[in-house]
């Protein structure tokens, strides 16, 4: 249930609604809007009685919400959220290149790639420090080093630098040095380390699970939103299927699902998605295609020597041509004209 506040209302009658839902045994959580100001009533299992609500003072009209979600929501929160990570705003009209290697390497490499990429397109720059590897054997990543590196590069270069965080311990670190933190595929469902998320004032980028449901991976963006950060980015980065020719399938379908149902800004990270480098220009053509808000590419000046997912990796030389297929695209009125594109709405 979303209680919608006249536009008169005082902050007295907000609080006066607040401590009604308290009473009824629910929690109230206010969602800040440009034109409106509306309190969202969660934590109800039955329906909630709107009839004692809609009779509070400056209260306009109840809403009842009908997907599990609330605060992730459109019916909630009408306007797409732009997130800035930051000078760079991630969810307005323009497609934003995310770019770098899977994991942050040598300082001279690092910084020399976050150039390469600059020049190529790239507004963010993203390598982990801290690698969630399939095999123990292979490479973890640099940890504080590749922090101090990336910090290096926001400085150096210009760029905003965005790294995947893995667990609850070395959050506050990282904040020191990155502009956003991404939580993994793996940790989709690591609920301390979203719990402890959803208190930092930095953006999250949330990829999702390998096995998240549509519904799953949104709820986890609701435990960031209810808990008080609301600078989420979501990413779709490709889930575990019957297909074994490529590294995963990318489900471009919840490109369009996002945009109609959710205020986040959507993501779509083809190389994790695909696996193979020689496919990630076209699947980042079809994400572009399908309405994403940005990409997030592996690239590296010289690929193959990657420390982690070479094979998925593609070169400065392509992350531009990708560049140039972005401005083609969107420069397709028919196709993303605000009005005759229902994802872009
Ligand atoms: C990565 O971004 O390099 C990574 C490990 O991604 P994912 O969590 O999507 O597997
Ligand atoms: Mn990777």
């Amino acid at each position: 249930m979303l209680v919608i506040m006249r536009k008169d209302s005082s902050a007295d009658q907000c609080s006066g609604v607040e401590d009604a839902i308290r009473r009824m045994g629910f929690t109230p959580l206010p969602v800040p809007g440009a034109d409106r100001t509306a309190i969202c009533v969660t934590g109800n299992r039955d329906p909630v009685d709107s009839a004692l609500l809609s009779r509070l003072p400056g209260v306009l009209e109840c809403i009842a919400v009908t997907r599990p979600y609330k605060m992730v929501s459109r019916e909630v929160h009408p306007q797409t959220t732009v997130v800035q990570v930051g000078d760079v705003k991630v969810g307005g009209s323009e497609p934003v290149i995310i770019a770098g290697p899977c994991s942050v390497e040598t300082e001279a490499r690092t910084i020399a790639i976050a150039e390469a990429v600059k020049q190529a397109g790239a507004k963010m720059f993203r390598a982990g420090a801290y690698k969630p590897r399939t095999s123990p054997y292979s490479f973890q990543g640099l940890g504080e080093e590749g922090l101090v590196t990336l910090k290096k590069v926001r400085d150096q270069v210009g760029l905003p630098v965005v790294s995947e965080v893995v667990e609850t311990e070395t959050i506050d670190l990282t904040l020191e040095y990155v502009d956003a933190l991404q939580i993994g595929a793996r940790n989709m469902k690591n609920y301390s380390l979203l719990k402890k998320l959803a208190k930092v004032r930095k953006p999250v980028l949330l990829k999702r699970g390998l096995a998240g449901t549509f519904e799953e991976w949104l709820m986890v963006a609701e435990y960031l939103l209810s808990g008080g950060n609301e600078q989420v980015i979501l990413c779709e980065r490709g889930v575990r299927t019957f297909s074994d020719h490529s590294r995963n399938t990318l489900d471009l379908n919840v490109v369009p699902l996002v945009r109609q149902v959710s205020h986040l800004p959507i993501l779509v990270d083809p190389s994790h998605g695909v696996g193979k480098r020689e496919r990630v220009r076209s699947m980042c053509r079809a994400a572009i295609a399908s309405g994403t808000h940005g990409l997030l590419v592996e690239t590296h000046t010289d690929p193959s020597t990657s420390y982690s997912d070479a094979d998925q990796t593609i070169d400065v030389e392509s992350l531009r041509g990708i560049s140039r297929d972005i401005e083609i695209l969107v420069g397709l009125e028919d196709l993303f004209g605000h009005e005759s594109n229902p994802a872009v709405a």
